[in-house]
């Protein structure tokens, strides 16, 4: 299969340009060649995204944005098991979390859909202010105009459509780069937009690696917003580099979860095998810190490395397994490393630390310092660290000890306690009695301190994607 970007609905693959193969990460088997963007083709795309804003979102009313997002939605529910095989075989993910991206993305759409009818504005009280009587004043909520939205590659759709379906639901025109790792499933989204009757140069895809096509997208003069989600360093880099435009950055985290001698401590281990191993840690509120109070330390222990070696690992193809390759061996290879160095400073492995090709298995690690990278830094890997605790307010400072601060997990039967610690934990998001891992589509998410600016969410992402304008009416006196 040989993909190329997607500009004004016309496909640019010609066999002269370079191309980068995509491969599957459990068994390199090459899934699709992609022909490679030019900055020239980069140019196109953001004038062909403006030209496309003017002539034709600008003029579309919200009825039929609406319909668009449907159309899309019911699309892609009908397709799903495409989509969710595409993801397994670009990712590695396995297949029961891959249908859950999918049904997942169906509501982000749906969401979307709903809100590009309800998108209101304000009446403003003018009298309210000396000399201000006999005047009226509005909010409109107008869109920017193009949106650049640069995506990751662990949630592929879901995290692409929490870019595209707002900016749509909004009325702006898109240029799409999604992750060169997974991009398989950014042009069958794309494809099926065009089904769902979006015109031509509203979706602008281009295809291509960061360095190359992402960079220049985020200084280009044309585009008004970056919404972003990957690593700190990129972003980082985005935020120097966008000059006047808007920017969203959904970057990463080290996130911690607390359990409280009075937690449900069966279902907070439960829940964490899941929130420290799925996709092999690769999510951004993946659970890697995990304190527990003293007095239960020994007996949550036990039950979450027994519950750890219960997971089946393997060939995310089958329905049974649970852990699969990580993306690249290189990034297993990378996180092996960091396992080596923790236990080279005294700290102990419970379970896992081994690494066979692309797949490392689920790590348990305790008797660590928070100086170890394992800890201080995202990981992004299967490895957690569970880490004892005397009492609240010591917990509370190592929770927020960090550069990052996404998501956090509370586990307690007391309320009031429950209220202090989300209070004072410097979070994005606190769940109580839920882990950090656990993310509904329709709240507000996004970091806080290095782990991010702004929100998504859908109704968050198109209030960040649509400007207020003001428009003032002094009222004459009758003659
Ligand atoms: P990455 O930062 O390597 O790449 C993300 C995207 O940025 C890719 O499309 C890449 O091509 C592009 N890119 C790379 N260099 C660029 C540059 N100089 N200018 C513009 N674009 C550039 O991230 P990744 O490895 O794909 O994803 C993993 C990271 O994403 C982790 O750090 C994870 O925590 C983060 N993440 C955050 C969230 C969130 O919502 N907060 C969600 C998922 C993933």
């Amino acid at each position: 299969m040989r993909l190329g970007s997607i500009i004004n609905g016309q496909e640019r693959s010609e066999s002269n340009r370079d191309t980068l193969e995509v491969k599957n990460p459990f068994n390199q088997e090459i899934v699709a060649e992609l022909a490679l963007a030019k900055k020239a083709d980069l140019d196109e795309a953001v004038t062909n995204s403006f030209e496309t804003f003017h002539s034709t979102m600008k003029k579309m009313p919200a009825h039929q944005r609406g319909e668009i997002l449907r159309n899309a939605a019911d699309l892609l529910e009908e397709n799903a098991e495409d989509f969710a095989q595409t993801i397994v075989q670009e990712a590695g993910k396995p297949i029961k979390y891959s249908r859950d991206e999918i049904a997942r993305s169906v509501q982000v759409i749906r969401f979307a859909s709903e809100l590009a009818k309800n998108i209101t504005g304000e009446v403003i009280p003018m009298d309210a202010a000396i000399g201000g009587e006999n005047r009226m004043g509005l909010i409109k909520r107008i869109p920017l105009g193009v949106v650049g939205a640069i995506t990751p590659f662990n949630f592929p759709l879901n995290l692409s459509l929490h870019k595209i379906a707002p900016a749509i639901a909004a009325g702006n025109t898109i240029v799409f780069k999604p992750a060169e790792k997974t991009p398989v499933s950014a042009y069958k989204l794309v494809k099926l937009f065009q089904q769902a009757g979006l015109p031509d140069g509203v979706l602008n895809l281009l295809m291509g690696t960061g360095e190359e096509i992402g960079s220049p997208l985020v200084t280009h003069e044309k585009v008004h917003k970056i919404t972003f989600t990957g690593s700190l360093p990129v972003g980082r880099k985005i935020r120097e580099t966008a000059g006047f435009k808007k920017v969203t950055l959904e970057l990463g985290s080290n996130s911690p979860n607390i359990i409280f001698e009075d937690g449900n401590i069966q279902r907070a281990v439960t829940e964490l095998v899941k929130g420290a191993f799925a996709f092999s840690g690769q999510v951004c509120i993946s659970a890697q810190r995990i304190y527990v109070q003293k007095s239960i330390y020994g007996r949550f222990l036990e039950q979450f490395i027994k519950e750890t070696k219960a997971l089946t690992i393997g060939d995310p193809t089958k329905e049974e397994t649970d852990i699969g390759p990580m993306i690249k061996e290189e990034e297993a290879k990378r996180a092996k490393l960091w396992i080596d160095d923790a236990v080279n400073n005294g700290a102990k492995i419970e379970v896992g630390g081994t690494r066979n090709g692309a797949i490392l298995s689920p790590t348990i690690m305790t008797n660590v310092e928070h100086t170890m990278k394992i800890v201080s830094e995202e990981v992004f890997a299967p490895i957690v660290s569970v880490i004892p605790f005397d009492n609240e307010d010591e917990v509370i400072r190592v929770a927020n000890d960090s550069i990052y601060g996404l998501q956090a997990g509370v586990f307690t039967k007391d309320i009031d306690r429950a209220m202090r610690v989300a209070d004072q934990l410097e979070m994005g998001g606190v769940w109580i009695n839920e882990i950090s891992t656990y993310r509904q589509d329709n709240h507000p998410y996004g970091g806080v301190k290095q782990s991010g600016i702004g929100k998504e969410g859908i109704k968050y992402a198109i209030e960040d994607m649509t400007e207020m304008k003001f428009i003032g009416m002094k009222l004459m006196p009758k003659d």
